[in-house]
């Protein structure tokens, strides 16, 4: 079972995240398991749990102190079992980019610790100390982690054998190859006078399956010419 170790000021938001649908179902068979941990009960200011304080050498905002942040990622990674692979993510705007294929990269372990910043993000030194693999959803700037979070919670679980109802949804799917999934139909057969292309009602698989791959092609090529010329190169380089 795969373990997703969420270090939070907030976790109620994951609550109805790890109740609900697919990732839901997930934990309640026991596939993965979602785990929040809160960062202010590790805070060494026991009268008023503070855990963020102004940034040295001026600017807006409050930053995440490493203390707390240290001692609760550190208290996660006390409590995984011997042998379990591990890894720790901080989310953040500066980190690499999550792509399918990251998301792939990170199946590889047994338990991911995520940390979740808040405010103007964390001391610096804790993310050296713990040595936080920086992950970020996208070149945009979240209010706190939890929404990254749970981005990469689900992109990385729906991988994961048994998840998915169907194992080979997981497999037909955008960025499969690199490529954009091709458009997909279903019932009635015809809908405000359009029609359904003749050829998935045909029977045809063969037919079908080259349909399906034909339109991939051309909906990448539209759609991210960036995708496509990483397609183009890699069936070059493959001969
Ligand atoms: N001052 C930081 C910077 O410029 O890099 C941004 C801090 S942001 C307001 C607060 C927190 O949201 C970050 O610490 C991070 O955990 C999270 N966050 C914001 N944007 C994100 C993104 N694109 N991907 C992942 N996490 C993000």
């Amino acid at each position: 079972m795969m373990t997703f170790d969420i270090c939070t000021l907030f976790p109620e938001m994951f609550e109805t995240f790890t109740k609900t649908s697919i990732i839901g179902r997930a934990v309640a068979q026991g596939l993965i398991g979602v785990c929040t941990h809160q960062i202010r009960e590790y805070s060494a200011d026991e009268k008023h749990r503070k855990v963020d304080d102004y940034t040295y050498g001026g600017g807006a905002g409050m930053l995440m102190q490493a203390q707390p942040v240290y001692d609760c990622v550190s208290a996660v990674l006390g409590k995984a079992d011997a042998g379990d692979r591990t890894h720790v993510i901080y989310l953040t705007p500066q980190g690499r980019v999550l792509t399918q294929e990251v998301a792939k990269e990170l199946t590889a372990y047994d338990r991911l610790v995520l940390l979740c910043g808040h405010y103007e993000g964390v001391d610096e030194r804790a993310l050296e100390a713990l040595d936080a693999d920086g992950i970020s959803i996208g070149d945009y700037v979240l209010s706190g982690g939890e929404l990254a979070a749970m981005v990469l919670t689900d992109t990385v679980a729906r991988l994961l054998p048994g998840v998915l109802g169907n194992e080979e949804s997981a497999q037909t799917e955008s960025f499969d190859e690199g490529l954009l999934e091709y458009p997909q139909y279903t019932r009635p057969e015809v809908w405000m006078e359009k029609r359904v292309p003749q050829i998935l009602i045909s029977g045809d698989h063969k037919k079908v399956d080259e349909w399906r791959r034909e339109q991939a092609l051309q909906r990448t090529k539209e759609r991210r010419p960036d995708l496509y010329a990483a397609y183009q190169k890699r069936q070059e380089a493959d001969g």
